[in-house]
């Protein structure tokens, strides 16, 4: 348990029972909007994090992709993400998400969330690798996470049927024959609690803070999926990680905490990648070159950073 999970001295230590309609585990964009989607259902929403603004949600700059702006279609937006996924995409799957992504974005713009607008008052459409139209919006720049958080935060504060605990960690599923009958978690000043729902939702995020070098919080350690394992639930695709290609190496010792982002708007905007003789690489790669999909964008610095590290050590090797 990391060190701010730790009981405070006061904890309690007997078991406390609490119960509830739905409890959400994750304060995550996916669990905020879950809890409000359930309104006024009650809603016991739990994070393991000091307060509710933590998870990779905050952290999310480049915006999100969704066919909304006029002339694009959830069909196009399908087809762009077949297209990036090497053949492992889901034709179906992927019209579901372009279709329901847009109505979730539009529903967001309807609920007030801040997103950036051009002077026509319209909403500002980027454009990232691999889609064929402009179809990205931010709130605040590249700090759209934190705006969309902090707007869904807000919403919630106002929904009554929602109760937000944070520093609570959720440790096990509770399983009762043949269903899940609520889960047990520790909270850093309530001690073990036991917490009985009719449903459990898991909106708990990635697993990138496993990795050395990432730009994913701490946090993000795949609690869900293992809590979903032990009780029994069939895991799917998890070689599929969702990852950046370029990342910020602090030029100095690092003390192995998440790196600086830098976006892929970046690159839509028309920064280049360059190796170390200076020579835009990524033309040999790609038709779209620095906007190709990410795993290209990767593997081709991959190769580039191998082919650096032998010229470094031949060049060892001879002095
Ligand atoms: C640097 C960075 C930039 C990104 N940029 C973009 C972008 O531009 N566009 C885009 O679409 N996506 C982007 N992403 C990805 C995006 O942020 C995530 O896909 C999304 O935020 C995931 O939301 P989530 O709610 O599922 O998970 P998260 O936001 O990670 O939330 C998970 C929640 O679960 C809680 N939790 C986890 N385990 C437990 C437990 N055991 N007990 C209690 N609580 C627990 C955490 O505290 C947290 O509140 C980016 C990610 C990163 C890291």
């Amino acid at each position: 348990m990391p060190d701010t999970y730790r009981p405070r001295p006061e904890a309690d230590s007997s078991l406390q029972h609490w119960r509830t309609s739905v409890v959400v585990v994750g304060s995550g964009v996916a669990g905020l909007a879950c809890a409000l989607a359930l309104a006024p259902t009650p809603v016991l929403l739990l994070t393991k994090t000091p307060a509710p603004q933590g998870g990779s949600s905050i952290w999310a700059q480049g915006g999100i992709a969704a066919a909304v702006g006029r002339g694009d279609s959830a069909e196009s937006h399908a087809a762009d993400t077949v297209d990036a996924g090497a053949g492992l995409v889901d034709p179906d799957r992927a019209l579901l998400l372009a279709r329901e992504g847009a109505d979730a974005v539009r529903g967001l713009i309807e609920a007030g969330v801040p997103f950036d607008r051009g002077a026509d008052g319209e909403v500002t459409l980027g454009r990232e690798a691999a889609h064929s139209f402009a179809r990205i919006v931010h709130a605040g720049g590249d700090t759209t996470g934190r705006n969309l958080i902090r707007s869904l935060l807000d919403m919630v504060a106002a929904t009554p049927s929602i109760r937000v605990v944070p520093e609570c960690v959720v440790v096990d599923l509770i399983r009762q024959q043949d269903r899940i009958a609520g889960l047990l978690a520790f909270q850093a000043d309530d001690g073990w609690v036991q917490v009985h729902a009719n449903h459990v939702v898991l909106a708990t995020g990635g697993i990138g803070g496993l990795w050395r070098a990432t730009t994913n919080p701490a946090e993000a350690t795949g609690d869900g999926l293992a809590l979903a394992a032990r009780a029994g639930a069939r895991l799917a695709d998890l070689e599929f990680v969702q990852f950046h290609p370029t990342a910020l190496v602090p030029a100095g010792p690092s003390d192995g905490s998440r790196l600086p982002l830098l976006t892929e708007a970046l690159r839509g905007a028309g920064a280049l990648l360059l190796d170390a003789d200076g020579r835009r690489f990524m033309l040999d790669e790609h038709p779209l070159a620095e906007l190709a999909p990410r795993d290209v964008v990767a593997r081709a610095i991959a190769r580039r950073a191998r082919l650096l590290a032998r010229r470094c050590s031949s060049i060892c090797a001879r002095r």
